[in-house]
């Protein structure tokens, strides 16, 4: 499973999400290209009907090839670029993909809007809630993290008129008591950012996804669809990097830290 967030020829036009997220559109269509090439990716038409129907991820799987297959391409928060820029590529290819969308970013500037949405998932992409405020569910109290889960869905499905299943945690934060309540607020899957294949991840855990930076050029992005060797251990081991701040400074502390070094010239 991919993790992409906007793509942007300029990091600096990227709305609420750290610059290193922002893809280069002329290397996300390589990117879906060489996913096409190999018959990796969801097509438009089977996206709506079969990502919705992923109760688990190795379902899709082929264990004796040499790739993950199928592959699912993910968007998580709502930038303005996925309509103007990600939409018309992967129309362009015919794949599909899943939007993870937070209902307080629709239609602030560099946000997508409500048209857009409609469009979106009228094109046959799939809808998925990214929570409502992109605070992280595993800080609420079960009230509040049950605001989150309801009421992004019942936003994203009056908006869209189509069921909303998937979700992702914002940041990916959260583990088993997010997953239960999800699951108990009708999502059928639950998407986390922790990089991984998913061929070892038991039955009802956080589907792996690896997020693809701006710095991933076309061979890595290769090596990361096979998921062995170096490149495989380079994004584990960045993300585990990333997870050290986070637990000795806890979540508060780990963004402000975040932000004051991304924020960095
Ligand atoms: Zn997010």
């Amino acid at each position: 499973m991919l993790m992409y967030h906007g793509l942007h020829a300029n990091p600096d036009e990227r709305g609420h999400f750290d610059p290193r997220y922002s893809v280069k559109p002329g290397m996300f269509r390589a990117q879906l290209e060489c996913l096409r090439e190999f018959n990796l990716a969801y097509w438009l038409p089977v996206a709506g009907e079969a990502l919705c129907a992923i109760e688990r991820p190795n379902n899709g799987y082929d264990r004796g090839s040499d790739y993950c297959n199928p592959v699912l391409i993910t968007f998580d928060d709502g930038d303005a670029s996925l309509i103007d820029t990600a939409l018309p590529i992967l129309e362009d290819l015919r794949l599909g993909a899943v939007f993870f969308v937070t209902r307080d970013f629709v239609g602030k500037p560099g946000m997508i809007n409500h048209r857009a949405l409609r469009r979106i998932s009228r094109a046959g992409m799939v809808i998925g809630s990214h929570g409502v405020s992109h605070r992280f569910l595993n800080t609420l109290s079960r009230p509040e993290l049950e605001i989150e889960l309801t009421h992004s869905r019942e936003f994203l499905e009056q908006v869209t008129g189509r069921e909303v299943v998937l979700l992702s945690l914002p940041g990916g934060r959260g583990g088993k008591r997010e997953i239960e309540m999800a699951g108990a607020a009708g999502y059928r899957s639950v998407f986390g950012s922790a990089p991984g294949n998913n061929q070892n991840t038991p039955a009802g855990s956080l589907i792996e996804r690896v997020a693809i930076t701006r710095e991933v050029g076309l061979d890595q992005f290769r090596q990361i669809l096979r998921w062995r060797g170096l490149a495989s251990w380079r994004v584990r081991a960045r993300h585990h990097a990333l997870g050290l701040p986070k637990r000795m400074f806890g979540d508060r502390g780990y963004d402000w830290l975040r932000n004051t070094w991304v924020r960095q010239p």
